[in-house]
């Protein structure tokens, strides 16, 4: 077939619908995998470690051995639990395990179909699986409308893709896992390298430094006057990665926009949601908005203020 075909919008938005079921499984189980690690090193290499313990305590000698029982103890529970991992076990009803047949699991289709409920315990299943499939397809049909058929488009679906799994944990967790920030500085960099991107290496090195450094200046600012964390190292890569994929000259737009969605949609909070406004909401889902606006619009908008460019 033609590469025309391959990233004709339609193409791609049959191609964003699988990759975003993809990503609901990612951002149901990548938190928990990532949690059950953690846990399991806490107890295999901490709990039981004399040095740790000296670290934390200032004493010396071994930890106390209730420490060593509780290591065990997380352990056999951790071992007891079902594997899970982002390719098994396949997907289930979470309230009555009806393991989900192949149309069921079609995307958007599959829910459409079964009008949004279980086939086995008619229980409601979130629309939310249906809209990030829909948004995805969406977003990778407008990636190859824009950019056509040539390898850039391929890196910007990448990039979307990335900061869609963010957004979703960032969501739920209020964490953005090293696992997806740092393949989108490693995206944003190859991408420069292998001129994919339209952005000259140095700007990428630079950008994702820079993107890096003003968030991080900013938390710290914060932090100082206000006395409360207002974002944490999770955003400050997640803007890394926007400036290694977008160069340094576009993060003042990219922040910008990020600014415009967050404005946008937490007004829409407080005025129609019920939303207090003291609690905090994460900033990674209006970095990740701002980030994939910036991709289709931020290069105009930058040369508002670098007509050079
Ligand atoms: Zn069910």
């Amino acid at each position: 077939m033609a590469p025309d075909l391959w990233f004709s919008p339609l193409a791609l938005a049959l191609l964003g619908l699988c990759v975003g079921s993809f990503l609901n499984v990612v951002a149901h189980r990548l938190p928990k995998v990532l949690e059950r690690e953690w846990w399991l090193d806490v107890a295999e290499n901490q709990l039981g470690d004399a040095d740790a313990w000296r670290r934390v305590s200032g004493r010396k000698g071994a930890p106390p051995a209730a420490f060593a029982q509780a290591a065990q103890a997380i352990s056999d529970a951790l071992q007891a639990l079902a594997p899970i991992s982002l390719a098994r076990p396949r997907s289930r009803c979470p309230s009555c395990g009806h393991v989900l047949r192949w149309h069921e699991n079609l995307p958007l289709i599959g829910w459409l179909r079964l009008k949004g409920r279980c086939a086995s315990c008619d229980t409601a299943i979130s629309k939310r699986y249906p809209l990030v499939e829909l948004a995805t397809g969406l977003l990778f049909a407008a990636c190859g409308w824009k950019f056509g058929a040539q390898a850039q488009t391929l890196v910007w679906c990448a990039a979307v893709a990335l900061m869609v799994a963010m957004a979703l944990i960032d969501l739920d967790t209020t964490y953005l896992p090293d696992d997806l920030t740092l393949p989108l500085i490693g995206l944003g960099l190859l991408g420069a390298g292998l001129g994919w991107t339209g952005v000259e290496l140095e700007d990428a090195a630079w950008g994702a430094f820079a993107g890096y450094g003003a968030l991080w200046l900013l938390a710290f600012s914060y932090r100082k006057l206000r006395g409360v964390e207002g974002m944490g190292e999770g955003d400050f890569k997640l803007l890394a990665g926007l400036g290694a994929l977008l160069g340094w000259q576009l993060l003042p737009s990219i922040v910008l926009l990020a600014s415009g969605v967050g404005a946008v949609v937490g007004i829409g909070l407080i005025a129609f949601g019920g939303h207090k406004r003291e609690v905090p909401i994460p900033f990674g889902p209006y970095l990740v908005g701002g980030g994939i606006a910036a991709i289709f619009f931020g290069q105009t908008l930058t040369r508002l203020w670098f007509p050079t460019l």
